[in-house]
């Protein structure tokens, strides 16, 4: 049996199986770094206490960026700095431990149980807390020097550099249209076009309480400033999926995160009513991952066999 950890920002997902997923548990993510490796080992010994088994390898799927050589994590997502995951569970399990971005994961995911079964060329995007992106190109997973390549979140789409990103840098794709931001982009917004007599500003509270789930929801209501927004965020989206069309000239991009997921048609639309404005390649097929939240997890089961 092998151990597959799926470490968001927002959740911790444990699971356990051998050519699937046999069960999982979950909870939000710890916000002490030492209290993340006490809630990974909790969650792993109730599944393999459950199963009357010990680990053969664990395989984690973990937001970045990473020090791979550390075997820690440095995300600019979580309230803490660094997180040493790879050396205290290896102690712990006394078995090999793999790490791997949770982007990764998921495109290797999408590549043996998802979508992506008959391609060669396909790239995973997640619109979530944050945004990240994986990449197989010519059967290839694209890995670079630490782990870290295809981190699309952070490539700059706004050269006047005016919203700050988590990562301290300005610009970058997360910085407007991740969960995260999205609330700030809204802000930033709200000085060029007037949202006072909107149903957003009224559940909002005067945009004191933003969300962007609260976007998503009054643009299903059809609240005009709420939609034009949501199709702003849409055309810096289809930048960003247009800079990976032309670097990467995939047959498939599939889309998961808790925004693409919970607001389906809302999020896909405006990105492909935009891309061909960007792109110069072929534009793939692009649609939204049929594995949901699993992603992270089947991709972690998949490096833990792997390199067991
Ligand atoms: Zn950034």
């Amino acid at each position: 049996m092998y151990i597959a950890i799926d470490l968001g920002a927002t959740n911790l997902r444990v699971g356990i199986g051998q050519n699937k997923i046999l069960e999982k548990v979950s909870e939000p993510t710890a916000k002490k770094s030492s209290r993340v490796i006490t809630q990974v080992v909790r969650l792993s010994e109730y599944l393999l206490k459950k199963y009357k088994t010990s680990p053969s390898a664990v395989g984690i799927a973990s937001i970045g960026p990473f020090n791979l050589e550390e075997g820690s994590i440095i995300p600019p997502n979580l309230p803490f700095k660094k997180l040493k995951l790879v050396k205290p569970l290896e102690k712990k399990f006394k078995t090999h431990v793999h790490l791997i971005n949770d982007c990764h994961a998921a495109v290797l995911a999408e590549k043996y149980f998802g979508a992506g079964k008959s391609v060669n060329n396909l790239v995973y995007v997640t619109l979530s807390t944050g945004i990240g992106g994986g990449a197989i190109v010519d059967g290839n997973l694209l890995l670079g020097k630490d782990g870290n390549a295809v981190h699309i979140g952070h490539t700059i789409i706004d050269f006047e550099r005016r919203l700050r990103c988590g990562c301290g840098n300005y610009g970058c794709w997360e910085a407007y249209c991740s969960g995260a931001n999205i609330p700030n982009f809204i802000r930033f917004l709200s000085k060029k076009i007037r949202v006072e007599n909107s149903l957003l500003f009224k559940l909002s509270k005067g945009l004191n309480e933003l969300t962007s789930e609260l976007l998503f929801e009054c643009a299903k209501k059809d609240d005009k400033i709420s939609m034009r927004i949501v199709d702003e965020i849409g055309r810096l989206n289809a930048i960003g999926f247009a800079n990976m069309i032309n670097l990467f000239d995939p047959e498939l991009i599939t889309v998961g995160g808790s925004i693409a997921l919970n607001n389906p048609r809302l999020v896909l639309q405006p990105i492909k009513k935009y891309v061909r404005k960007y792109a110069i390649n072929k534009i793939p097929e692009i649609r939204i991952t049929p594995l949901g939240e699993d992603t992270g997890l089947l991709g972690a089961l998949i490096v833990a066999k792997k390199f067991h």
